[in-house]
């Protein structure tokens, strides 16, 4: 199925059952609503001369006109290039020239970031980019008025057209290592695995899915949009960005019965000043992803906000995402400790990262993963696509894993992140673990700083409980002692208020290194 055909048949099968909410706005839309939108916007596209293979960008927050971009590019087989919102000129000018993006969609703004400023700073470096229509100006109305003009027939012709092993979107990795590749990904690749985790959740028609996570990544317009709409439910955008108290009242509002984020979202949901006043009742499943879920996290999550049923997915942007998750029915020792077991129709091995050589069950090595969900590669990038994926196409993800006799799988880190003290292999994670057991300390993260006699040592950042005692090396020292091997326990320690991150919500480690070897000297 191409992505369009399937969002037609959801219509024919739910019917006038509502489609999409934007919280903010009090938009709302009816699953007829939204594909007449997004035929129109379609149309519209292919209008200003939009043809299959095209590189539509989109840069904006999470919003209803996203979504029909999503769909619109999907339908006329355009590649839709999703643009991070934090990025400012440099990286803007990149992605515009990197994919070939002919037709821009922008928000004006968002927060700070005067968008229509810097489309005007890049524009004349862009040779291929014709067309820039910002959302809510004439413009948008316009491509959206000339679409409903049209002949909605057309858009059946353009089907014929297409196959489901098309590129139609080039989504761009976190950047959490280094500069972000863009993975290029079929209708294939992105609706079979949005079915398979909507599947992982237990969706029907009757579900309400608040989604606070980046559209931009495909936790967002993947798991959130494809995840609701292969299974007829409902997406709720809770606000343009995330925001913690915006997300609780779509739940409570709305009523949602899933709730999506990274951990750090659901730290900052859980820390809110008024948490107990949100009514969360209506909540039964959801999705923890993208990093390590911390297993107190885990607990308050099913415990004060009511996610019985909740998920824990592994994947990467690669592999569309998703590649393991835990089920409704585990224990929640299994939902803790394990990113549960992996998906319908794909193959996995752990293997020696030195020598490609398959582990054995219950030993730690690169989680590779081949089948459906792996991307066609980096967006002209073709070296760098060959350091990932070989030539029986596996997708070497440079995550570490251990898989149990059950088939579970446990995520030990990042290849790069793996500290090597004094020949020891450290990973950060299990120290993250247990300095989350401390009662002063928030949030934790490890990282290896150089050492002269070490090779490297081991520094932690932590974010303390507001009016806590100052957390100094020895003290964490003795918290440690006993209790975690000598060699693991980190010898600096830093206190802030908040870790370098992603816009997706994730922390990078290369940031926290770089400032910490300035620091130390
Ligand atoms: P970049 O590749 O640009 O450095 P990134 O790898 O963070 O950034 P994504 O594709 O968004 O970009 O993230 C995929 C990575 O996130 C995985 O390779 C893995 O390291 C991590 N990850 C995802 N889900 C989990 C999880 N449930 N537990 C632990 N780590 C996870
Ligand atoms: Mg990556």
């Amino acid at each position: 199925d191409t992505i369009g055909a399937n969002l037609d048949r959801t219509v024919l099968r739910v019917g006038e059952h509502e489609a999409l909410v934007e919280c903010v706005s009090g938009r709302r839309f009816s699953y007829p609503e939204l594909v007449a939108e997004v035929d129109a916007c379609a149309l519209g596209l292919d209008a200003l001369g939009v043809a299959k293979g095209d590189r539509v960008g989109i840069w904006a927050p999470n919003c209803a006109e996203w979504v029909f971009v999503q769909f619109a590019t999907a339908k006329l087989g355009a590649i839709m290039v999703n643009i991070n919102p934090a990025y400012r000129t440099h990286e803007l000018a990149y992605v515009l020239k990197q994919a070939g993006i002919s037709v821009l969609i922008s928000a004006v703004s968002f927060k700070t970031s005067d968008y229509r400023a810097m489309v005007a700073q890049v524009r004349a470096d862009c040779p291929d980019l014709h067309e820039v229509i910002f959302i809510g100006e004439p413009a948008w109305e316009r491509l959206m008025q000339t679409g409903r003009g049209r002949d909605r027939g057309l858009l059946a012709e353009r089907e014929t057209q297409l196959s489901a092993d098309d590129p139609i979107n080039i989504q761009y990795t976190s950047g959490t290592t280094g500069f972000p590749k863009g993975a290029t990904l079929t209708h294939h690749n992105l609706l079979n695995n949005a079915f398979f985790v909507g599947e992982g959740c237990g969706y029907t028609e009757d579900d309400r899915v608040c989604i606070p996570v980046p559209y931009y990544h495909c936790f967002g317009m993947g798991m959130g949009n494809l995840g609701s709409t292969t299974h007829g439910a409902t997406m709720i955008i809770p606000a343009p960005g995330f925001d913690p108290a915006l997300t609780l009242n779509a739940v409570q509002d709305e009523r949602c019965t899933s709730l999506y984020g990274v951990p750090t979202m659901f730290i900052a949901e859980l820390g809110l000043p008024d948490f107990a006043d949100y009514d969360l009742s209506s909540l039964r499943t959801g999705i923890m992803a993208g990093s390590p879920c911390p297993v107190e996290v885990m607990k308050r999550v099913v415990e004060e906000m009511g996610m019985s049923e909740v998920t824990i997915c592994y994947g990467m942007t690669e592999t569309s995402p998703v590649s393991t998750q835990t089920g409704a029915d585990d224990d929640l020792d299994r939902r803790t400790s394990t990113v549960g077991r992996v998906h319908p129709h794909l193959e996995v091995k752990i293997v020696d990262p030195s020598n490609g050589l398959t582990m054995p069950r219950g030993e730690t090595g690169e989680f590779c993963t081949r089948g459906y969900s792996v991307m066609l590669g980096y967006w002209n990038e073709p070296e760098k696509t060959r350091e990932v994926l070989d030539a029986s196409r596996w997708m070497h993800t440079g995550d570490l894993a251990v898989m149990d006799a059950d088939g579970y799988l446990n995520i030990v880190g990042r290849i790069k992140d793996m500290v090597i003290r004094g020949g020891e292999n450290v990973y950060p994670r299990e120290i993250e673990e247990f300095l989350y057991t401390h009662p002063d300390v928030v949030d934790a993260q490890v990282i290896g700083v150089p050492d002269e006699r070490y090779g490297e040592e081991l520094m932690a950042w932590v974010r303390l409980r507001p009016g806590a005692e100052p957390l100094t090396p020895e003290r964490l020292r003795e918290f440690c002692t006993g209790k975690v091997a000598h060699y693991k326990i980190p010898r600096y320690v830093k206190i802030v208020d908040e870790f370098p991150m992603t816009v997706t919500g994730k922390i990078r480690k290369v940031e926290m290194r770089q400032i910490s070897v300035q620091e130390l000297g």
